[in-house]
């Protein structure tokens, strides 16, 4: 029996790690946290029975205390709750499947009291993976990717000696408007943005895939997950999401990991590290597909992409500059409140506005993803 700790449960990465618990019997789900969604939570407490819950905000937290009366589970809220959750003594590993800089704290106390921690929320490695990493380190917890990139990177390392990567290919699909022009991305709506070629997946994370930016976050990701250079990392546009990502080693060989686009296997594989187990769903069918094919991304058109080595290049608190500039942008683009080639104008503002922090402490990066934001209000 494995049990684990889901934070995010509502969301696409959240119900799919559900999904998987539901297929096999021997994962168990201690705790579950959401946001406000208690219409779906307290579904899903009923079917897995968790011992305790967390919701973000304390009135559906009090709402869902009085509808799940009935049962024996506790319901805590804010902060305080998602590490209460992150924390109990019976969970071994925690699923990070929350949106946003929220999932930093709770992943830190969750690695401190040693839980494994399969890393769906990416913006936690990339605004503190200086801190994230070496902690993890020093509690001998175990930092399991599960963004389909990175678990693909982490299956090609198996057995490998990583000392002897000679670069990371970081395959992305290029999203709803790859081969586009800067004048057709001026005129696209909201509508057009959420219609990702390949993956289903929450509203942020599709604007990111079209933007690029999605793509600049995994390539901190995966410079903290794996521990190289940011010149050692090439994205390559791979537009059928069949390869999910590659490593070149030194020797010029190339491992790849290559499936149908599931994000339950990369799920899975985080969950019974290092071994395997059945999933359903459907096999790669190379007659069916007949041709993989590849192209070079487009830097001048997608900003996000340079704008994140940009800004993982200065370091220190820059890529929580990137990180928060984008997160308000796309908000404000979800409401259409601005066009879609502004989300790269505030990401710059912010960015160019910046004095970067070197080595950033939990305090500072929370208070440079606040005054980002300030920034943003004063100005959009
Ligand atoms: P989503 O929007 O579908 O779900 C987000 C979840 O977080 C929801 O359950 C929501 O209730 C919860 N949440 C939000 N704010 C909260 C708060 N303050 N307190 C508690 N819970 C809160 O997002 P998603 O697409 O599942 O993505 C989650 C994370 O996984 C993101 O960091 C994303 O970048 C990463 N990721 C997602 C995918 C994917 O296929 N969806 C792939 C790779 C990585
Ligand atoms: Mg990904």
């Amino acid at each position: 029996m494995k049990t684990i700790a889901v934070l995010g449960s509502t969301g696409s990465i959240g119900t799919q790690t559900l999904e998987v618990v539901r297929e096999n019997n021997d994962l168990q789900v201690a705790a579950l946290a959401a946001g406000s969604n208690i219409v779906l939570l307290e579904k899903q407490i009923r079917e897995f029975a968790p011992k305790a819950v967390a919701v973000w905000d304390e009135k559906s937290a009090s709402e869902l205390k009085e509808s799940v009366k009935d049962l024996d589970v506790k319901v805590v809220s804010g902060m305080e709750g998602l590490i209460e959750i992150s924390t109990l003594p019976e969970v071994e590993i925690l699923v990070t499947a929350i949106v946003g800089m929220i999932g930093i704290l709770p992943t830190i106390e969750a690695i401190k009291a040693k839980k494994d921690i399969a890393l769906a929320n990416k913006e936690t490695l990339v605004t503190a993976g200086h801190i994230i990493m070496p902690l993890a380190k020093e509690c001998g917890v175990r930092i399991l990717p599960v963004d389909s990139e990175h678990s693909a990177i982490f299956q090609s390392l198996n057995g490998e000696n990583p000392k002897r990567i000679g670069k990371i290919l970081l395959t992305a699909s290029g999203g709803p408007f790859r081969g586009k022009t800067k004048s057709f991305l001026e005129k696209v709506r909201l509508e057009d943005a959420l219609k990702h070629p390949n993956w289903a997946m929450g509203q942020k994370i599709t604007i990111d895939s079209a933007t690029l930016v999605n793509k600049g976050l995994e390539v901190m990701e995966a410079k903290w997950l794996f521990g190289v250079d940011l010149d050692k990392i090439q994205v390559v546009i791979q537009p059928q999401s069949i390869i999910h990502s590659m490593v070149e080693y030194v020797d010029g060989a190339i491992m790849a990991e290559l499936g149908t686009p599931d994000m339950k296997l990369p799920i899975q594989y985080a969950l019974y590290y290092p071994d395997r187990k059945y999933l359903g769903g459907e096999r790669l069918d190379f007659w069916k597909l007949s041709q993989i094919t590849f192209e070079k991304p487009d830097m001048d058109t997608f900003l996000g992409l340079p704008l994140a080595f940009q800004a993982s290049k200065a370091g220190g608190s820059m890529p929580t500059v990137f990180n928060a500039a984008n997160e308000r942008a796309v908000s404000k683009f979800l409401h259409k409140e601005i066009r879609f080639l502004d989300i790269y104008d505030i990401i710059m503002y912010c960015m160019e506005e910046h004095k970067t922090i070197q080595n950033p402490t939990v305090e500072e990066i929370l208070a440079t993803e606040q005054a980002t934001y300030e920034l943003i209000e004063s100005r959009w």
